[in-house]
C-alpha cells in the first residue's frame, strides 16, 4: 500500500470507528430511555419451558449439550428462564419434536434439521449436504453468509425459530459387516442414514433407514439393518457399534459438518424480552462451539482405541465409490430443487457460498494440510 492509499484507508477507518462510537452512544442512550420509560425490558417474569430432544436422556455430548444449554440459559437469565429437558420418548417420541415445538407442546426442541425432511425438504440443507461444507464453512454460511435468514424464512410458517447449537465436524462413513470395494457392494444394503445421504444410498441400490440414535445399535445387532453411520469415533465407540460391525469406513462423505439444531416456538420466543432472546441465542452459540470442541478433542484417542483394543478394521472408501456417490448426490439435490422452490432458493445460496469458500480453502487450509502431511 503506498502512503497516499494508506492515509486514505486510515482516514476511512477513523471515520468508521467514530461511527461505531456514535452508534454505541445512541444504543446506550436508547437502552437508558427504555429503562426509564419501559421497565418491562428487564422483566422479572419467570418462564418455565420444556425442551424435547431427539436423543436418549443425558446422551453423551448431544443430550448433555441440551442439558448444558438449559443450564446456561437459566444461569445467564438469573433463573428467569427455567427449562426442563426431556430425552426422546420421555414426553414425545424422539422424531416428533418439530410438530411438538411448532404447536407449543414444548417451547424448545434439540436435534438436527434433516430429521424434518418430511415437513419441508429444504430443512436438510441446514443439517448436512453430501460433499457439502465442513463445520467452519457451515458456521460461516449460517452466521455470516445469509444462511440464518433463509433458515428463519423456511421455519417461520411453522411458527419456529431455528438456530445452530452444535456441529459434529467431518463424520465417519459408517459401520459395515462387509467390505465396500465397488459401488455394487451397496446393492441391497439396508443402512441407517438420515437426510440427503440416505437418498444417495437409495440411488446406489441400497435402502436408507431413518432411525433415532437410541434404536440403531439394537437394529444393527438384530440384522434389521446391515450397516449404519452415526457420527465419529468418539461417539460411535460410546454407541458400541464395534460390537456389531467389523469394518469402519471413512470419510463421512454424506455428513462433512453436520449442524445440530435448536428450534424454539416462535410465539414463545417473541414473548421474551430482547435481553432474554439474546441470552437464548448466545447460549446456543456457546453450545455450538462446546459440542464441536468436545467431539474434536476426543475423536482420535477413540479411533486408536477402536483399532488397537477392539480390532476394528479401518477402511477408506475407494475413489471410484466416492466418485459415483458424488454423482448420485448431485442428482439427489437436482431432483429436490427442481420440484421445491424453497429448496432451490436455499440451495442456490448454499452452493454459491460453498464455491466461494471452497476457492479460499484451496489455497489456505488445503495447502496448509498438504504441507503438514508432507
Ligand atoms: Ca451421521
Amino acid at each position: 500500500m503506498n502512503s497516499l492509499k494508506r492515509r486514505s484507508f486510515l482516514r476511512k477507518a477513523t471515520t468508521a470507528a467514530a461511527g461505531v462510537a456514535a452508534g454505541t452512544a445512541a444504543f446506550t442512550s436508547c437502552a437508558r430511555s427504555d429503562e426509564q420509560g419501559a421497565p418491562s425490558v428487564r422483566s422479572t417474569r419467570t418462564y418455565k419451558w420444556k425442551m424435547v430432544t431427539t436423543w436418549p436422556p443425558h446422551f453423551p455430548v448431544l443430550g448433555v449439550g441440551a442439558d448444558h444449554l438449559a443450564a446456561w440459559i437459566e444461569e445467564m437469565s438469573e433463573g428467569r428462564i427455567q427449562i426442563q429437558v426431556y430425552g426422546g420418548g420421555e414426553l414425545i417420541p424422539p422424531l416428533e419434536g418439530f410438530d411438538a415445538v411448532s404447536q407449543g407442546v414444548a417451547e424448545m426442541g434439540h436435534g438436527a434439521a434433516y430429521y424434518w425432511a418430511g415437513k419441508a425438504p429444504a430443512t436438510q440443507f441446514f443439517a448436512a449436504v453430501p460433499f457439502g461444507m465442513n463445520a467452519q464453512q457451515m458456521n460461516a454460511w449460517i452466521y455470516a453468509g445469509g444462511g440464518q435468514a433463509l433458515w428463519d424464512e423456511l421455519y417461520a410458517p411453522f411458527n419456529l425459530v431455528p438456530m445452530p447449537v452444535g456441529n459434529t465436524g467431518v463424520q465417519m462413513g459408517g459401520w459395515f459387516n462387509r467390505e465396500i470395494n465397488s459401488i455394487d457392494d451397496l446393492q441391497g444394503l439396508k443402512m441407517r442414514m438420515p437426510g440427503l445421504g440416505g437418498k444417495v444410498i437409495a440411488k446406489a441400490g441400497g435402502s436408507a433407514i431413518l432411525s433415532a440414535g437410541g434404536e440403531i445399535y439394537t437394529n444393527l445387532e438384530r440384522g434389521v439393518i446391515d450397516a449404519t453411520e452415526w457420527i465419529g469415533p468418539y461417539h460411535d465407540q460410546l454407541m458400541g457399534f464395534h460390537k456389531a460391525a467389523k469394518y469402519y469406513y471413512y470419510p463421512g462423505w454424506h455428513e462433512p459438518g453436520t449442524v445440530l439444531e435448536l428450534i424454539v416456538n416462535k410465539s414463545a420466543f417473541e414473548s421474551l424480552t430482547p435481553d432474554l432472546q439474546a441470552i437464548v441465542r448466545t447460549a446456543a452459540a456457546r453450545s455450538n462451539l462446546w459440542m464441536a470442541s468436545e467431539l474434536e478433542s476426543q475423536n482420535n484417542a477413540a479411533l486408536k482405541e477402536l483399532v488397537a483394543q477392539h480390532n476394528v478394521q479401518l477402511r477408506a472408501f475407494p475413489d471410484e465409490v466416492l466418485d459415483r456417490l458424488r454423482g448420485y448426490a448431485d442428482e439427489v439435490v437436482d431432483e429436490i430443487v427442481s420440484v421445491d422452490p424453497m429448496s432451490k432458493k436455499v440451495f442456490s445460496s448454499f452452493d454459491a457460498f460453498r464455491k466461494d469458500v471452497g476457492e479460499w480453502a484451496n489455497l489456505s487450509e488445503k495447502m496448509y494440510y498438504a504441507k503438514l502431511s508432507s
